[in-house]
């Protein structure tokens, strides 16, 4: 019989730019991915899908309740966790991890106030620069923050920009480049080496045929 195998993926553009990867590896869900439940099965009776927040991706496939998932890079620089193999970059959901401020503002000279849901990247960030800044932990809609004199500065995912220009926002300094990556369970990776190998190496190919047709 074959090892069971457990994939987390998140609701929204990591999950509609995956499926498509998934589909071209072999595996498709049997059952509509709108409904209400969190695992659903696939074509293949060993491999269920489950459904949980972003951000909650790395901790279930750490702990080993899901034996691979699939995160954004900036989701797994905030964890921070060293106790996940990181083996295949699939270049979906691609964007920049980026500070933003009000367009043609510079902060003050007291000290600078930043907004994010990043706090730990935040401050990563900032101590390497050896900068001492007031972090403020949200977690949404951080572009209200330097309007209403909450932060100076935030630093979010940036796209297009659009969103933070609709705000008086800019772009500033780049952090990091990000895009969503395959995260695979330690132990996983040992007693289902088979089975994972066997879905890292066609999403491997779903990736090179898709990035080739582009
Ligand atoms: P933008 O195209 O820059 O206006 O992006 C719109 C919003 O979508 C931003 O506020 C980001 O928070 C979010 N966003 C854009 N790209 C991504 C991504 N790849 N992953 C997660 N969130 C994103």
């Amino acid at each position: 019989m074959k090892q069971s195998i457990m994939i987390a993926l998140s609701k929204g553009r990591i999950l509609k730019e995956t499926l498509p990867l998934l589909k071209q590896a072999g595996i498709e869900p049997t059952e509509d991915l709108n409904s209400r439940k969190l695992i659903f099965p696939t074509n293949h009776s060993h491999i269920n899908l489950l459904i949980v927040r972003a951000t909650d991706v790395p901790t279930y496939v750490e702990y080993g309740a899901a034996d691979m998932g699939v995160s954004g890079k900036d989701v797994l620089l905030e964890h921070g966790s060293q106790a996940l193999y990181e083996p295949l970059d699939l270049k979906i959901a691609e964007c920049k991890l980026m500070t933003a401020g009000p367009i043609g503002r510079e902060p003050g000279s007291g000290r600078l106030k930043v907004a994010t849901k990043f706090v730990n990247i935040a401050k990563r960030y900032y101590a390497e620069q050896g900068k001492q800044v007031d972090i403020i932990k949200l977690y949404g809609s951080m572009e209200l923050a330097p309007l209403v004199g909450l932060a100076d500065k935030i630093i979010d995912v940036v796209d297009t920009g659009n969103t933070l220009r609709a705000n008086g926002l800019e772009p500033q300094e780049l952090i990091a480049h990000i895009s969503s990556r395959l995260v695979v369970n330690k132990a996983a990776m040992k007693v289902k080496l088979h089975e994972l190998k066997k879905i890292i190496d066609g999403l491997k190919q779903a990736v090179l045929n898709t990035t080739n047709n582009q």
